[in-house]
């Protein structure tokens, strides 16, 4: 019986990882002395495992209470194996609890995001004059909010916890958390040891206000970082769109070889490379992640599929798409939205009617991806039908971008009345993709009256975005009314209005080379003006005439030309043909919207040049192949 008390215990004995243990003559209630008793709990591998000891604990009449350290055992491998009730339930059954089971308590709660409970749990412990420890602060720290972190740091100070590394570190982190960083900066720089963790929160709090700099230097003077410092700051670079910052902080942590990038620092790597377009550097980072058996799992592969798709290759993404294993609404989303942006509305639809077979429940960005697709495909009818079923089957309230989708689609097949008549009724504020998409649609059928009808409401309405007066611009420009333009080139001046400056990028040999419009600081700028100059010539044979109308400078008409000639887009491109192949496609990548100028060059260029070129614009894809493009000249 000693030597094997559990084995009546209903799951099989062999789960136990130490039976030998129990072979140790036992104590006075037939079990091994609690110490054993304890190291067997901390060795638990299942909750199977913590039930049968309990179990046995129980059945030999052990009051827990009485043996301090296995009651904490206890519930700490409850609550490790995420059984909060049965954990918790030690919790209330011991008549008197510690300071360390109280910690314990609410920790486990405060992990689990009960945050009320850990509250509710502190003030008991207060009531029953059990004093704090450091355990309790940096417990109850993880769970606090803005005002009740600001009692217990009073607590703390109190207590005479303000210079503990433990606690502070807590402070550090909650001050980071609740976006409060002078209070964060205060008790970090108050710290007579900063942690790695205290560090790193605070790295946090400084991305999370936009200042890289600070973030930055803090990282630089770490001694020890470890994976989370890395991940934090490359995601800062990231999400304040720096995303060649994030890269090259990649390559350094490669480099420096310790730690090991993880699963969160190839999500954000792989987001930089999107969002700058480095389909090379991308395509690098999937075969490390191959080379070095990391699991292609459902976040990985998504962020594998919407890397290759931003970075323009869509055929790349759907590859990918189809060996992701659990795919769940994101990934569904991520390759729905991919198609819809790259102008295949019908792969876009069907693979929407692909995922809900699957029984998942579509999200308001699979409804971006819908009603994007239906856009661009021009599908009228069923887009509105999505649109309707969107709020009354699913219970989607629709945001901007939905709205910006239908308009585009009412725009695209004539219904200018109605779309605008939609924007004025809509319950949220009108944005540039709205507006754009609503005078693009007049300039695409013809309606200059509706056209300069909208552009008076909007001088009216002072808006401030560069974007729309450009369109507005352009609007007056292509009726030929230059009063218009001179009065729309007047308000943005009266109102110091800017524009805001184009940047195009193109990847070649692993470098992503920005320009700028008339840009003449690339080492190689004089092949590139060279070409530039080559293809104005054979553009210009081809009998393509400049749109030099949508030059918002007051120009001579040679200047205007020249001016439009050396717009980021074309910059990129001649560099991208004077360094590649013959016939090798070129990505091109711009922060704008494309202008009307580029777009009717790009086009011609396809087609004198044989090369596809595939263009990311602010709104979309652009697929240009032999003289047209995917987006059907309506963007
Ligand atoms: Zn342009
Ligand atoms: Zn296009």
């Amino acid at each position: 019986m000693a030597s094997a008390p559990l084995a009546t215990a209903s799951a099989p004995r062999q789960q136990l990882t130490a039976p030998s243990s129990f072979s140790v003559p036992a104590g006075k209630f037939g079990l091994p002395p609690p110490e054993k008793l304890g190291s067997l709990i901390d060795g638990s591998k299942s909750v199977d495992h913590v039930l049968q000891i309990h179990a046995a604990i129980l059945r030999h009449n052990l009051l827990l209470h009485h043996y301090p350290v296995l009651n904490l055992k206890l519930h700490r491998a409850y609550a490790s194996h995420c059984r909060i009730r049965y954990s918790l339930a030690i919790f209330h059954q011991t008549p008197s609890p510690d300071v360390f089971l109280f910690s314990a308590a609410i920790n486990t709660v405060s992990v689990h995001g009960l945050h009320d409970q850990a509250l509710l749990f502190y003030v008991q412990l207060l009531s029953a004059n059990v004093d704090p420890n450091e355990f309790t602060f940096s417990s109850i720290l993880k769970t606090c909010s803005v005002e009740s972190g600001k009692a217990i740091h009073a607590h703390v100070l109190k207590s005479g916890f303000g210079s503990d590394a433990y606690v502070t570190t807590g402070l550090v982190d909650l001050y980071a958390r609740t976006g409060n960083v002078l209070s964060a900066q205060k008790v970090f720089d108050r710290m007579p040891d900063r942690s790695l963790v205290s560090s790193t929160a605070m790295i946090t709090c400084y991305t999370k206000q936009g200042n890289l700099e600070a973030a930055r230097s803090l990282f630089d003077e770490m001694r020890e970082r470890d994976v989370v410092t890395w991940n934090v700051m490359i995601d800062g670079y990231t999400q304040l769109g720096f995303p060649g910052g994030a890269l090259l902080l990649f390559q350094k942590m490669l480099a420096e070889e310790k730690p090991k990038p993880d699963e969160v620092t190839l999500v954000a790597t792989l987001s930089a490379c999107g969002q700058i377009g480095a389909l090379e550097s991308g395509r690098w980072i999937h075969a490390f992640i191959k080379n070095r058996h990391i699991e292609l799992n459902v976040r990985i592969c998504t962020a594998l599929v919407d890397m290759y798709s931003k970075c323009g290759s869509l055929d790349d993404a759907w590859s990918v798409f189809k060996k992701t294993p659990r795919k769940d609404a994101v990934a569904w989303n991520t390759m729905i939205v991919s198609y819809a942006m790259h102008g295949y509305g019908h792969d876009a639809l069907r693979l929407f009617d692909e995922m809900l077979r699957t029984g998942l429940q579509p999200t308001d960005i699979t409804y971006i991806g819908v009603l994007n697709a239906c856009a661009h495909a021009g599908l009228l009818d069923q887009g509105l039908a999505f649109f309707m079923s969107m709020r009354d089957e699913y219970g989607i309230q629709p945001k901007i971008e939905h709205y910006g989708c239908l308009v585009s689609l009412l725009a695209r097949a004539g219904k200018l009345k109605k779309a605008y008549e939609m924007v004025k009724s809509m319950k949220i504020e009108a944005d540039t993709v709205l507006w754009s998409a609503l005078l693009g649609g007049c300039s695409l059928h013809g309606d200059f009256v509706l056209g300069k009808e909208i552009a008076e409401y909007l001088i009216g309405q002072n808006v401030t975005n560069s974007g729309i007066f450009v369109m507005l611009s352009n609007m007056y420009a292509s009726v030929g009314d230059f009063e218009g333009v001179a009065k729309v080139r007047n308000l943005m001046k009266a109102k110091g209005i800017q524009k805001e400056p184009g940047i195009s990028s193109v990847e070649i040999d692993n470098k992503v080379h920005e320009f700028r419009a008339g840009d003449r600081k690339h080492s190689r700028s004089r092949e590139i003006y060279a070409m530039v100059r080559k293809i104005s010539d054979s553009l210009r044979s081809c009998g393509y005439v400049p749109n030099t109308h949508i030059v918002l400078q007051d120009l001579g008409e040679s200047e205007k030309e020249r001016s439009l000639q050396v717009h980021s887009e074309k910059l990129a491109i001649a560099y991208g043909l004077i360094t590649t192949e013959a016939g090798t496609p070129l990505r091109i990548f711009k922060n704008l919207r494309v202008c009307l100028d580029c777009h009717n060059a790009t086009k011609l260029i396809s087609r004198i040049t044989g090369r596809k070129i595939v263009m990311r614009d602010r709104n979309r894809f652009h697929h240009f192949v032999d003289g047209s493009c995917s987006c059907g000249d309506f963007w």
